[in-house]
């Protein structure tokens, strides 16, 4: 089946830019897009000023809320989504599914509220499915995902008209539950593939298993498949789950958190309480200090709060977009696992999946900066090595770390020894990613996966002849060689000096 809703004009590692088609709002959202999350009843910013001032092209509200209520039922069906919220651009509707999981029932059936979301002129309809929670037994977790499966294939015979309709993926914490449930929901001719249930991951601080999950559902999805990852809402994760493959998010925490005095960063939460400076630029902070905010109502402080908390998360989608543009979103992504170690082991379960990311990562970008340990298993060094294999090689090879002066006697061809990436034909030297830019301090990482490439190259030509000068590696990358690869280091003395001595 042709997906011709989401267009990729851009990538970097899995992250994508992209367009949303949404025929029936008659609009295009560029895509990673964030869709604040907007309470019927309960309005911090209008949606009026989320278009406005914050530049939302979508926004997420709850249809199973309309639908309970006696004040809004059947005004919203009157004047629909659109009047009644007063937004211009795209609008999606929840079904019910986080109220299903919160209270363990609600009082429409899945045919029933994608109806009303068709009626009130919903542009993307999502069906009731289950949100299993993580940790559930296997059992539980595939019984709960047979329901969903039946109600997605009901939700495909369901006739929507121009409203696209989502395809909720579930399965729990179990990554090829994920896969299964997402190569069903691909096979339906639904739109939209929100990947279900990860807010308890969420709050647990358990990024990594978010990565699981997320990876998990993408091996099951084309690439033509929009990825929702729903209740992502705070913005310290958009770059890592950007990097995973995610294009669209809903943020209620921007108004929750202000609810609660609590700050939003892209380093994490602050409570306006423990806050001497605003340490942003935004319209808000400009104009505030913590103090004078303390000292307002309660209401406006919420709204206040809120603002700034929707500007942080704009802003960040806008440094992914220009980081994909340029290349640099893994750089993004290493400075944001910097902020929390669980970011980190969210970032280094990412990594895990170099195989997979590579499948989708650019050959060619600006420029790679080797920014920390974790830069060493980023899928530009895996493909390196995958490429040395196919390259072809003389009887005697050396490889010789840069600036390093050496006798070439007796030797076929010199290549470059450059961490992380390891042996460096002459013709490549100058090419992405192998004029990598790295600190003079280098950490062992980035000497060990140029002893892997080494490896590589090895195990790809047994027939030839290979000499390794370094440059003062440490033994946890040398005693990676094979010992058929004779290593030595320079001679760290002046620049007269030509020879070099056998090594440890
Ligand atoms: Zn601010």
């Amino acid at each position: 089946m042709v997906r011709d809703i989401f267009e990729i004009r851009g990538q970097d590692a899995a992250g994508r830019l992209g367009t949303l088609s949404v025929p029936r709002a008659g609009r295009t959202v560029e895509t990673p897009a964030l869709l604040p999350v907007v309470n019927p009843h309960l309005q911090t910013v209008s949606p009026r000023r989320l278009a406005d001032e914050f530049g939302a092209e979508i926004l997420i509200t709850n249809s199973y809320i309309l639908h309970g209520s006696d004040d809004l039922r059947e005004e919203v069906r009157e004047r629909g989504l659109h009047d009644l919220l007063d937004f211009p651009g795209a609008i999606m509707t929840d079904s019910g599914s986080f109220q299903l999981a919160e209270y363990g029932e609600i009082d429409v059936t899945s045919e029933e509220i994608l109806a009303f979301q068709r009626e009130i002129g919903s542009d993307i309809g999502t069906p009731v499915d289950i949100p299993t929670p993580p940790d559930v037994d296997r059992e539980r977790a595939e019984e709960e995902l047979r329901t969903t499966q039946e109600r997605l294939e009901r939700a495909e015979g369901f006739d929507a008209g121009e409203m696209l309709l989502s395809a909720p993926i579930q399965g729990s914490t179990q990554p090829d539950l994920r896969t299964e449930a997402a190569r069903h929901a691909y096979g339906t001719d639904l739109d939209v593939f929100p990947v279900g249930a990860v807010v308890p991951l969420m709050n647990a601080y358990r990024f990594d298993d978010v990565v699981e999950v997320v990876a998990g559902a993408k091996r099951g999805l084309g690439a033509d498949a929009p990825v929702h990852l729903f209740g992502a809402g705070h913005p310290m994760l958009f770059a890592l789950a950007v990097a995973c493959g995610c294009d669209l998010f809903d943020s209620a925490a921007y108004a929750l958190y202000a609810r609660d005095d609590r700050y939003l960063t892209v380093r994490g939460t602050r409570h306006v309480e423990e806050l001497e400076e605003f340490p942003c630029a935004c319209p808000v902070c400009s104009e505030h200090t913590p103090r004078s905010l303390r000292e307002r109502s309660n209401r406006d402080r919420e709204r206040l709060l809120a603002e700034h908390n929707l500007h942080v998360s704009f802003a960040e989608i806008r440094r992914i977009k220009a980081a994909i543009r340029s290349g640099s979103l893994l750089e993004l992504v290493e400075t944001r696992a910097r902020a929390h170690p669980t970011m980190l082991d969210g970032y280094r379960a990412l990594l895990e999946h170099a195989e997979w990311l590579e499948a989708s990562d650019p050959a060619s970008k600006d420029a790679f900066f080797y920014v920390s340990g974790e830069s060493a298993r980023r899928p530009e060094v895996r493909r390196h090595h995958a490429r040395l294999s196919r390259l072809s090689l003389p009887d005697r090879l050396l490889l010789v770390a840069e600036e390093v002066p050496t006798r070439t006697e007796g030797v076929d061809e010199v290549w470059g020894l450059h961490p992380p990436l390891g042996p460096v034909p002459p013709d490549l030297a100058e090419t992405y990613p192998c004029n990598a830019e790295l600190p003079t301090r280098l950490d062992a990482s980035a000497y060990e996966a140029a002893a892997e490439g080494v490896v590589a190259l090895a195990a790809a030509h047994p027939e030839t002849e290979m000499r390794v000068v370094h440059d003062g590696w440490p033994a946890s990358a040398r005693s990676r060689l094979p010992e058929r690869v004779e290593c030595v280091r320079a001679e760290p003395t002046d620049s007269s000096a030509t020879g070099a001595e056998r090594g440890q």
